[in-house]
């Protein structure tokens, strides 16, 4: 059995968790060091970027995730999840930090704010039609060759990819634990 674990700083921990349990991972919600040493693969919920940053920062987790990014632990960062893994957030807090593992510039809350949320289905290489929520979105603007599309939307303003894998990361702009379809999830828990 996968042991994967759920950032549980800020954010919506608790799908996520559900949702893993439910495809039969074995979920720990990590707090500390000693919980992250303990999973095989992370999580990254969505919630508010800056506020988990914050408390990456006070939990001590901030250098050890670090570390276990460049030993490649396979990590989905969801919403604000990516954010965190991006290269590089455009209109960020000033005093925001990324960890810059994943090859793609986000511009946060690109898809508009809290009331432009919107859900639509997605086209999904290899799944096919997923449901996509959008709740604050962080915009992929700028990405380089390696990073593999794996589904894209065109909100208006042309073609941005919206689901990315590039290697052992996976990032998603939108919210696929609000959805009661666990496939994505799958994905990640195959990809270990
Ligand atoms: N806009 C939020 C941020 O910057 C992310 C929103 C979300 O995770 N739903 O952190």
């Amino acid at each position: 059995m996968r042991r994967v674990g759920v950032l549980a700083l800020q954010g919506d921990v608790g799908e996520h968790v559900a949702t893993l349990a439910s495809l039969g991972a074995d979920v720990v919600k990590v707090r500390t060091v000693e919980q992250l040493d303990s999973v095989e693969a992370l999580v990254l919920p969505g919630g508010e970027s800056t506020t988990i940053a914050h408390l990456l920062g006070t939990s001590g987790l901030k250098d050890e995730l670090g570390a276990r990014l460049k030993d490649e632990m396979p990590v989905f960062g969801t919403c604000a999840g990516l954010i965190l893994l991006s290269d590089e957030v455009v209109d960020g807090r000033a005093d925001q930090w990324s960890y810059g593992a994943l090859a793609v510039a986000v511009r946060r809350n690109g898809y508009g704010r809290q009331i432009a949320s919107f859900e639509t289905s997605l086209d999904v290489k290899g799944l096919g039609r997923v449901p996509g929520v959008f709740i604050r979105a962080p915009k992929i603007e700028r990405w380089t060759d390696d990073v593999e599309v794996l589904a894209s939307l065109d909100h208006g303003d042309g073609e941005h990819p919206v689901l990315v894998r590039h290697g052992h990361l996976w990032g998603a702009s939108f919210h696929p634990e609000l959805t009661g379809d666990s496939r994505l999830h799958g994905l990640f828990l195959d990809s270990i």
